[in-house]
Formats: C-alpha cells, sequence, structure tokens
C-alpha cells in the first residue's frame, strides 16, 4: 500500500463539507438556512422564541401536556414553563424506564437589559439606564442600533408586548461613544474597561414637553410619549421585562452565502435545528425530549432555568400521563437515558489563530462540533462525557453520515466556559455537548455556517431516533 493510501486509512481525515456536498445537498441546506434565518429574525428573544416554537408546535400537532389526559406512544406533547422556556416530546414506544432520548437547547442570549428605574434627564437627553446579561465584550454595544423587546406587566396583572426597533417604521436607539479626537484617555485603558457598565446608558429622545414650565421636560415628553402608546406610568417599569437587542436582521454572509451572520445564533441555532428535528419524529423506541431552556447564560438559576425541579416535574407528569410512574422511577429514568446538550462551540477564527489549539479547534464547515469536556484550568466545573458514550454517539453520526468534529473551547488555560451538560448529568443522564461551531460568539453579530447548520438538523434528528 502507498503512504498516500495508507493515511486516507490510518488518519483522522478532516475535510471541509463542503467539498463533497452535492448540488442537490446544496440547495437543500441554503433552504433549510433561508428558514432558519426566518425563525431568528421572529424570535430574537427567549420570549419570542417561545411564542414562535409554540406556533410551529401547534400547526405539527403537537398538543399542550397540560389538555392531555392520557399518553400513548407516538404522542407529540409540549409544556411551556412561564413563557420562556419549554420542554417538548414524542412519546416512544419503550417504557420510559429503559431511557429517554434528551436534546436541550438554551434560548436567552447576552443583551442589555432595563434597569428596574430605567429612565431619567441628563443635558436635555433621556435616557434608559441598563444592566447587561450574559458575557458581553460592553464595547460592542455602543454606536450600533438597537430595539427593546420585551413586557410590561401593571400591577393588575395587564400584560404589555413591547416590540420597537424591528419594523422600518420604527425608530431604533443606540448608546453612544466618544469621538476618538477626544478619546485619548479611553483608549489608554484596557479594552474591558474602555466602557463601563454604568455607561451603557441608551439614548431615547431629546425633545422637551410643550409646557415650557419645569424641570425634566424631556423625560416628560418620553413618558407622555410611552402613555399614549402603552397606557404606562414610569412605575410600571418597576414590573417589565425589557431587553436591548441588535436591531439588525440575520442575513445571509459572504459572496458564497455559505454562511451566516445574525443576533443570538448562541444558542438559537441549536434551539432552532433540535426543535425542526423533534418534528419530524414519528414513534420513536424511546420518548425524544427537546429542552428549550433559559437563564443559560447567566448560570441556569432561577425557574426558568435548568436547574430548576421544573424539568423533573415535566418528566414526573409524562410518567404519570403514561400510566408508568411509581415511587423512584424518575431517578431511574434519568440513569438509563442519554442527552446531546445542543449549544453552540468556539468556531475556529484565523484572525485569533493564538487562542485555539488547531489540532482540537471546532471549524466552520466540518460538521456538528462535539465537546467532550468544557470547563477551564485542568477542565475545572466539567461535564467530561464518558469514552463509552462519546463512541456510542460517533457510531450514530458515522451510520448515518452525519459529519462531526471533536474539540475543545479554545487553549487549555486561556479561558473556558460551560453549557447545561452537567445539570443534567448530575441527574444521572449520559450527557455530551453537541452543537454548531460560531466565530463572534456573544457579540451582537454572530457567524455560523450553513453547512454546519444543517449537520446539526440531521444529527439531533438521528439521535432522537436512538435505539439500544
Ligand atoms: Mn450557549
Ligand atoms: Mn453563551
Amino acid at each position: 500500500m502507498n503512504g498516500k493510501e495508507l493515511k486516507e486509512t490510518l488518519f483522522n481525515n478532516k475535510k471541509n463539507g463542503w467539498d463533497s456536498t452535492t448540488d442537490e445537498q446544496k440547495g437543500e441546506i441554503f433552504k433549510f438556512a433561508d428558514e432558519y434565518i426566518y425563525f431568528l429574525n421572529q424570535s430574537k428573544t427567549e420570549r419570542e422564541l417561545i411564542q414562535t416554537a409554540k406556533d410551529i408546535l401547534l400547526k405539527n400537532n403537537f398538543k399542550d401536556l397540560n389538555e392531555t389526559e392520557n399518553l400513548y406512544a407516538g404522542d407529540k406533547v409540549f409544556y411551556i414553563n412561564r413563557d420562556k422556556s419549554m420542554y417538548i416530546a414524542v412519546i416512544g414506544k419503550e417504557k420510559f424506564e429503559n431511557g429517554i432520548n434528551i436534546v436541550g437547547a438554551h434560548v436567552d442570549s447576552p443583551r442589555l437589559d432595563l434597569k428596574p428605574n430605567p429612565l431619567y434627564e441628563d443635558s436635555e437627553f433621556a435616557y434608559f439606564k441598563t444592566h447587561y446579561y450574559g458575557g458581553i465584550k460592553k464595547y460592542q454595544w455602543t454606536t450600533i442600533p438597537l430595539a427593546i423587546h420585551g413586557v410590561i406587566v401593571q400591577a393588575d396583572g395587564k400584560k404589555i408586548n413591547v416590540n420597537i426597533g424591528e419594523d422600518e417604521n420604527d425608530p431604533i436607539f443606540t448608546i453612544t461613544d466618544l469621538l476618538p479626537h477626544l478619546a485619548m484617555e479611553q483608549m489608554e485603558k484596557k479594552l474591558k474597561e474602555g466602557i463601563s457598565g454604568e455607561d451603557l446608558n441608551l439614548l431615547i429622545g431629546s425633545m422637551p414637553y410643550e409646557d415650557k414650565d419645569g424641570s425634566e421636560r424631556v423625560k416628560l415628553n418620553i413618558m407622555k410619549i410611552l402613555n399614549d402608546k402603552y397606557g404606562i406610568t414610569e412605575k410600571d417599569f418597576l414590573s417589565s421585562e425589557l431587553e436591548l437587542i441588535p436591531a439588525f436582521k440575520a442575513r445571509s454572509l459572504g459572496f458564497d452565502r455559505s454562511m451566516i451572520a445574525g443576533y443570538g445564533q448562541d444558542d438559537k441555532v441549536c434551539a432552532y435545528t433540535s426543535l425542526r428535528a423533534i418534528l419530524n419524529v414519528e414513534k420513536p423506541n424511546k420518548t425524544a425530549v427537546c429542552i428549550l431552556s433559559d437563564k443559560e447564560e447567566i448560570g441556569s438559576m432561577g425557574n426558568t432555568g435548568m436547574e430548576s425541579h421544573e424539568f423533573d416535574t415535566f418528566i414526573s407528569e409524562l410518567l404519570n400521563k403514561s400510566g408508568e410512574n411509581r415511587p423512584n422511577l424518575l431517578d431511574k429514568v434519568f440513569c438509563n437515558s442519554k442527552m446531546l446538550s445542543a449549544d453552540v462551540d468556539a468556531g475556529f477564527d484565523p484572525i485569533y489563530a493564538n487562542v485555539s489549539d488547531k489540532l482540537n479547534a471546532g471549524k466552520l464547515g466540518y460538521g456538528i462540533g462535539l465537546n467532550k469536556y468544557t470547563g477551564s484550568r485542568g477542565k475545572s466545573g466539567a461535564s467530561d462525557a464518558n469514552a463509552e458514550y462519546v463512541a456510542e454517539i460517533r457510531g450514530i453520526f458515522e451510520k448515518a453520515g452525519v459529519p462531526y468534529q471533536l474539540s475543545e473551547l479554545g487553549k487549555v488555560d486561556v479561558g473556558g466556559g460551560g453549557t447545561i451538560a452537567y445539570i443534567l448529568a448530575n441527574k444521572g443522564v449520559d450527557v455530551i455537548d453537541c452543537g454548531v461551531p460560531v466565530l463572534s460568539m456573544h457579540a451582537p453579530y454572530e457567524v455560523t455556517s450553513k453547512f454546519d447548520v444543517y449537520c446539526a438538523y440531521r444529527g439531533y434528528k438521528e439521535f432522537y431516533d436512538r435505539k439500544g
């Protein structure tokens, strides 16, 4: 055998996925990407995503679990937790006791939230004060068009939905930055200190109220506009959740249109692909479950985050309604279950090559990315998937011809990260991180490869149908 042939047999030959894509497959990949881009533009916040997902599920014959008495093999149900997270299931032919197949993504993304007392006037400008959510590089959030999405809930329970800055006819908002001419001192600062959290104030108006008597007339004018439009007073901000997110739309990226640029692809890309995959699951052997969780970006805490017992309660409800429940069965179900923690991975960026170990970096266009472990500084805090389980997942992907790659998040000791993987692993579930590589993760505009997005969809579908 010559060396070239021997290499082909013995080496792990990583290949650019586009090289082995037929024109027909390319058509499918691009069509899927268009549908994903449309979805992204409808679903920029966790609440909007859950609403869009609910509409999609209802159209595809999924039913609200609360309106379902008994569950049988093939039944399709969902459960929405406080409009911010969701669990979806297709009931399998096998008993739950044998374990279930879970794909878990998150639907929250880094952003700026309004403070509870946000509105103020300074030098005849009106502003909203913000508190950033998740890990951001603060300078990236200045001088870009921002939209306001969210809800205001009044003391009597009336809920007002807010979405302003997306429509071409809407105004947008922005956070100003210093002109370079006067930024000598600012430019000397460390990048992380260049813009302080308390300076992320959103510019929202500059026109005084018509009555020239009194102070804070610009603020008053804004409050008057908001009162006319939404019927709110300043106190109603106390019980609001208003999020500032980039006002630009997700688009195809590159002359070759091979990539997607969009806000919130961490982790809406995995949320969308795992949702799309479960739509096509029919009478699986094992029950297939899709998790769309909230609060991952701030540690999965709270009753809409994955640390909450809400998910256990959901599975218990499935056990009850399928007539299978008995004391302590839930623990056994978890111990026999398998999961893909569907979250994005850092894609290798040649401009910043020095933070990656090239041999172990996820690459755009090379397929769905598996992270055996995450964590930082000697794998601290990592959920490290067992080799036996990694082998099983590899086997599933290889058999189905789903391109995949195994990678690490950056070089050793350069940084690190985590996902919801450990939470389910702590319950006894076999879990591995499995998602799409991203460039500019956590930035207002994140980049993915259409090839990988489609691989994720295919990979999750194969996993939901996992037997054994
Ligand atoms: Mn994520
Ligand atoms: Mn993230």
